[in-house]
């Protein structure tokens, strides 16, 4: 199945750039090699119609302090729980931004004009309409940021356009949500005075603010303190899988009253109403989400967030390439053209062109 004509694709979240990074992840696939590691390259996105999206920054654990803490997961008797990671340093974060944004830059630069760093509407609406991919530089947690805040005006003046405030772990502006299911998000308390002037100068330069992975506390504080639109890129809904990082019904309330959006997460933990990690998860759970958010954000608030390269995903849609089986999923199941346009990549343009400046 290929693309569906005049339907780019905008997702909210992907970890392609980690995969790239990391060669235990991605043994060392290139993003214009088609490969059938991860989920996200060049010729797959091309063939699955995702014109573009947010290339997150992750900085995993140092692995010369901790080693990666996978094995962590606690079974429980409805569920599961995960300590939550311990914080990592601000230079040995700075060191490893600086290399996955160079390997960003060098995608850019040895595209032949193909992929685009963008950094305004305009950029954005060009690509998306000559047909160039459009990656927005998204940091997963702030943790290369000093609380200075001295880091944040360069990393803007590079390109950074979106920022989370935290990952699932705490670092000097936030407290992150530790994963577990089934569990309330509230986990504990929200931004530190150093997070508050993060959210103001990050409202100030124009910066897309992330609430993804930021326990319900600190969502607050940012709903309370931001003048932009609410954004949680890669977050669903906690009425139907009751996981920390999925949204309750009154989290939506405020995205809606704020006009922003939430990009479906495809991660399968984040989809089930057991919360398993089963990639045999039908394709049908995926449209009941979705039209769940509808119900509750209305079409303009609702996106795709995806966390490709970062997340079982369910096998029905595989990688990138899925998409269109997705959109005829939707279009099948009532969604209308111009509906299935706003979900698709309207939606995020019309929150990135009221939050950026
Ligand atoms: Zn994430």
């Amino acid at each position: 199945m290929t693309s569906i004509p005049g339907l780019p694709i905008l997702i909210g979240h992907n970890d392609t750039l980690l995969s790239l990074y990391l060669s235990e992840r991605g043994e060392g696939r290139s993003f214009f090699t088609r490969s059938d590691i991860g989920h996200i390259d060049l010729p797959r996105a091309r063939e699955g119609g995702m014109a573009g999206g947010f290339f997150a920054i992750f900085v995993p654990q140092d692995p010369l302090i901790q080693p990666m803490r996978r094995d962590e997961i606690i079974k429980t008797d409805t569920g599961y729980h995960v300590p939550l990671a311990a914080s990592i340093d601000q230079s040995y974060a700075q060191r490893v931004t600086m290399s996955m944004m160079e390997n960003l830059f060098s995608i850019e630069q040895e595209s032949d004009g193909h992929v685009k760093v963008v950094r305004s509407i305009d950029d954005l609406t060009i690509c998306l309409h000559e047909d160039i991919f459009a990656a927005i530089l998204h940091f997963e947690g702030a943790e290369a940021i000093d609380a200075g805040l001295d880091a944040l005006e360069i990393f803007y003046q590079a390109g950074l356009r979106s920022l989370g405030i935290v990952w699932s772990r705490p670092n000097a502006f936030a407290h992150g949500v530790p994963f577990g299911f089934p569990q309330s998000p509230d986990t504990g308390p929200g931004l530190t005075a150093a997070g508050r002037e993060l959210v103001r100068a990050s409202n100030r330069l124009g910066i897309m603010l992330d609430l993804s992975h930021l326990n319900e506390q600190g969502f607050w504080d940012v709903a309370n303190l931001s003048d932009a639109p609410l954004v949680a890129t890669h977050s669903n809904a906690h009425a139907l899988c009751p996981t920390t990082r999925n949204l309750t019904d009154k989290q939506l309330d405020a995205i809606k009253a704020s006009q922003g959006i939430v990009g479906l997460n495809f991660a399968v933990t984040d989809l089930r109403h057991d919360g398993w990690n089963d990639a045999a998860t039908p394709l049908e759970i995926v449209v009941h989400h979705i039209n769940y958010l509808v119900e509750h954000l209305g079409i303009d608030c609702v996106g795709l967030g995806t966390d490709f390269d970062g997340a079982t995903i369910p096998q029905e849609i595989g990688d990138v390439t899925g998409l269109p089986k997705l959109m005829n999923a939707l279009r099948e199941s009532g969604y209308e053209d111009s509906e299935l346009r706003k979900l698709s990549y309207e939606n995020w343009v019309r929150v990135l062109n009221k939050t950026w400046k």
